[in-house]
């Protein structure tokens, strides 16, 4: 084995996690179709290109009216009037409101000219032959929308940095923008490596198992809100490998994450790749599980070497890929969130950060952490399952008693 470089072997958590970020800048903008658009971070200000609503209308279903007609309105002496006509959402150019008559308004429905208010159709009294009874004066503007009162023109509709969401999206399509300038989805690629792996379609023989990372990270890396590119399974040969990680190239990966082959064995592909083309800036990580994980650029592209054991791949997955992706979505970057824990039962330490799979409940305003029944395992995905947390451990600790309060990531 090589020796062992002190810069890049055994950083904890936080200097792996800083190393890894300071190689990743969010993409350069671009514009995109704004049904694709959807989950990126706007780069450019949408500037409202038209007020919001376009025109003044109905804000309920009723009856315009001239204030005036009705100020002597009471229950016992109502105002009586006659409907004019009556306007739908959709009509261009109803006929104006002519004084001393009142015109059936539905929702949303353009609001004619000179009316003042609009009269809720429960609060009027419908009257044999097209007459309506009001038995209070409205206010002004009563159930009135105001050209522009939601958006004026040419104000900022949506500030630039905005996660574009079903609102963002709902208000570019009033307005009719259908392309924005995003950041956009990152593309990860996705690289299983082991000469024992199958294609999780195929028929179980001797010494092999199937593979459960490449689809595993693909749905973890589309939950992180990037684009997968699953480039398969590399057989542990530099040839392989390469010619897999060439493929991520050409796809235009801006992160590529490979899993296995990550330790100092003989077989391990690809921290003997990274090695010897110089590029490694991470190699094991004082972490557990996870421990095997490596970082480096291939072609000038962020890579990720995941442990194997798909439990670990997946750990270490939330914990570094998570935010790598956010920031180069250009979203804030940072270690997971955790939430105080109360354990119930034992936990050992060591100088390792352990993060220990949990089942995390909340009574009332606390959570409650067991281990019990959830397994350890860092091959066994049967405990990420079970369980819907991971406790960190801190390095250097000893024994974690019982009821003490841990930091908890919940999955
Ligand atoms: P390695 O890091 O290559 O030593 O692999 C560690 C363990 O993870 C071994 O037991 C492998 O068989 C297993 N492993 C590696 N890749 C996968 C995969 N894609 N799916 C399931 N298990 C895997
Ligand atoms: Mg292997």
């Amino acid at each position: 084995m090589a020796e062992r470089d002190q810069t890049i072997h055994d950083l904890s958590v936080e200097a792996t996690f800083e190393r890894i970020l300071s190689r990743c800048q969010p993409l350069p903008a671009q514009p995109v179709a704004l049904a694709a658009a959807a989950g990126c971070v706007l780069a450019e200000a949408v500037i409202a290109p038209h007020a919001l609503p376009p025109f003044a209308n109905a804000g309920m279903d009723g009856f315009a009216v001239h204030v005036a007609d009705l100020a002597d309105a009471t229950p016992q002496q109502p105002v009586v009037l006659p409907v004019a006509g009556i306007v739908q959402a959709g009509d261009a150019a109803p006929t104006p409101l002519v004084r001393g008559t009142t015109i059936r308004i539905m929702t949303g429905a353009l609001l004619p000219a000179g009316a003042e208010a609009v009269v809720p159709l429960e609060d009027a009294e419908a009257l044999p032959d097209a007459q309506v009874a009001f038995h209070q004066p409205p206010s002004p503007k009563r159930h009135i929308r105001l050209a522009g009162e939601d958006v004026p023109a040419d104000t900022v509709a949506i500030p630039a940095g905005k996660l574009l969401r079903a609102a963002e999206v709902g208000l570019c399509c009033a307005f009719g923008v259908t392309t924005v300038t995003v950041i956009p989805r990152p593309t990860v690629a996705i690289i299983s490596t082991g000469n024992e792996l199958l294609e999780p379609h195929e028929p179980l023989v001797p010494g092999k198992i199937r593979d459960a990372n490449s689809l595993a990270l693909a749905v973890a890396v589309g939950e992180y809100g990037a684009q997968p590119y699953v480039a398969g399974i590399a057989r542990d040969t530099q040839a392989e490998l390469s010619a897999k990680l060439d493929s991520a190239l050409a796809a235009g990966a801006n992160l590529i994450l490979t899993s296995a082959g990550a330790s100092a064995g003989d077989f391990d592909v690809v921290s003997a790749l990274m090695r010897a083309g110089d590029r490694l800036e991470v190699w094991q990580v004082k972490m557990k599980p996870g421990r095997p994980m490596l970082f480096g650029t291939y072609g000038g592209v962020p890579l990720i070497g995941l442990p194997g054991n798909p439990a670990s791949a997946l750990i270490v997955a939330e914990l570094f890929v998570k935010p790598v992706i956010a920031r180069l979505r250009g979203l804030p970057a940072t270690l997971p969130a955790t939430v105080p824990a109360i354990l119930d039962a034992p936990q050992k330490g060591s100088n390792r950060r352990h993060y220990v799979r949990a089942y995390v409940s909340r009574e009332g305003n606390e959570y409650h952490a067991t281990t019990r029944g959830i397994g350890h395992g860092s091959g066994s995905l049967s405990t990420l399952v079970r369980g819907n947390a991971l406790l960190v451990i801190p390095e250097g600790s000893g024994e974690v008693a019982a009821g003490s309060v841990v930091d908890a990531i919940l999955l």
